[in-house]
């Protein structure tokens, strides 16, 4: 059978499918260490999962408004308000099934056949398919390790084309760890502004953050890119929620309306279970992020120290997120056995298949010469997995 067009230009999120590679040889027995999905290891907090069973013995179990229940509107503004300084009307603002939700209904509502999506490269891995679902062009504008992987803004400028749509920003980034700054984010809304683009600000890893590091949204930087500007968040890295699929959009009132539009046609309002245990985590207490906060903090820096000392692999330090994505293209052209690393999908392989160690190839996010490792597993499995990755590296001459 042929499938549409359309379904046949995108592949499966690769996170996901290493994720289930990962489960699979797992379930076969092997001992496989997972670095390959982003995804928290910590439980949702107690209270958020109370919230979520009073809603269900109160029979809060039928249809919601399509974009969210008023109280979780609500919930969504004041912490717009109280983190970002950022002030939304109820109709500004829809809650969709996860933030991969909210941004593909983004897609649907604004890109138009033929646009220019411009996506920052190293991207997360569903940007580019979303915009080719949409029947839209994803524009890749490298980035590079030496400005923290934020876009050059005169190669942002240079990269504007009469097609161009939108801007995709991520800060903090999946898959490179890193935050802008507010000089850059200046620098970017100034053009968005003059050029007249929008900007899809995803911002899920907000609460995730090290060093001092303090997370801004473009759109606090003023009323015309607020004007101009898609805050995209959820709970799922916050509050460790991934499996809720509770995410958000605010932004101007057509888009919204557009966005709500699509989703009455397609899944309706997200559970209403998991509405009421995201307004208990938004409005509860917030002392459950530190936590795990501390916790990534210290495996960062002790997975950064183990990388940094192999050879033919350095990883800047990360400031954000849970991932490090070291340059591994020191380690091209070496071979073991009758395997030889030629870019970081062979890297990947070969870890996997030599050291039990699951991790995504750069290639996947839009740069070869990095891989990606999700720290948001224990201490005890990224001690094991640091040792493994450096004696396979070690073997390669
Ligand atoms: N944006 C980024 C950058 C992500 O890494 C993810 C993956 N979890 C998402 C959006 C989507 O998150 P979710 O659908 O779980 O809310
Ligand atoms: N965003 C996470 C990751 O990059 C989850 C996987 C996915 O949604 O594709 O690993």
């Amino acid at each position: 059978m042929m499938v549409s067009q359309r379904a046949g230009r995108i592949k499966p999120s690769p996170t996901l499918a290493i994720d289930a590679k990962a489960k699979a040889m797992k379930a076969q027995g092997l001992d496989v260490l997972n670095f390959g999905v982003g995804e928290p290891d910590f439980d949702t907090p107690d209270h958020v999962k109370e919230a979520a069973i009073k809603a269900i013995k109160d029979g809060f179990t039928k249809y919601t408004p399509v974009g969210g229940t008023d109280e979780l509107k609500e919930a969504v503004k004041n912490k717009l308000s109280r983190d970002n300084g950022l002030s939304y009307e109820n109709d500004q603002v829809v809650v969709s099934c996860g933030a991969k939700h909210t941004l593909y209904n983004i897609a649907q509502a604004l890109f138009n056949p033929g646009d220019e999506i411009i996506i920052p490269a190293p991207y997360w891995v569903s940007y580019p398919d979303q915009a080719l679902l949409n029947d839209a062009v994803p524009v890749f504008l490298r980035t590079s390790e030496s400005d923290s992987f934020m876009v050059n803004p005169q190669a942002l400028e240079a990269a504007i084309t009469p097609k161009t749509r939108v801007l995709i920003l991520n800060s903090p980034s999946n898959p490179t760890g890193l935050a802008y700054d507010k000089k850059t984010l200046e620098a970017v809304a100034d053009i968005a502004v003059r050029k007249n683009i929008y900007v899809i600000s995803d911002e899920i890893y907000e609460k995730l953050v090290y060093d001092g590091t303090e997370h801004l949204s473009i759109a606090s930087l003023g009323s015309e890119i607020k004007d101009r500007t898609i805050v995209v968040n959820g709970l799922s890295k916050s509050h460790a929620m991934t499996g809720w699929r509770i995410g958000y959009a605010a932004g101007p009132k057509d888009i919204i309306k557009a966005m709500t539009n699509i989703q009455s046609q397609s899944t309706s309002n997200p559970t209403s279970i998991a509405q009421k245990a995201a307004v208990a985590a938004l409005n509860g207490p917030q002392d459950f992020i530190l936590t795990m906060r501390v916790e990534f903090d210290k495996r960062r820096k002790f997975l950064v120290n183990a990388l940094n000392e192999i050879d033919g692999i350095s990883c800047k330090t990360p400031t954000g997120a849970f991932y490090a994505f070291p340059n591994v293209s020191g380690i091209f052209g070496k071979s073991a056995d009758s395997v030889k690393i030629n870019g970081s999908l062979d890297l990947a392989t070969y870890l996997l298949e030599k050291a039990n160690v699951a991790l995504v190839h750069g290639e996947a996010f839009g740069d070869d010469n990095y891989i990606r490792i999700s720290y948001a597993t224990s201490m005890q499995n990224i001690q094991k997995g640091a040792e493994r990755i450096k004696e396979a590296v070690s073997a390669l001459k």
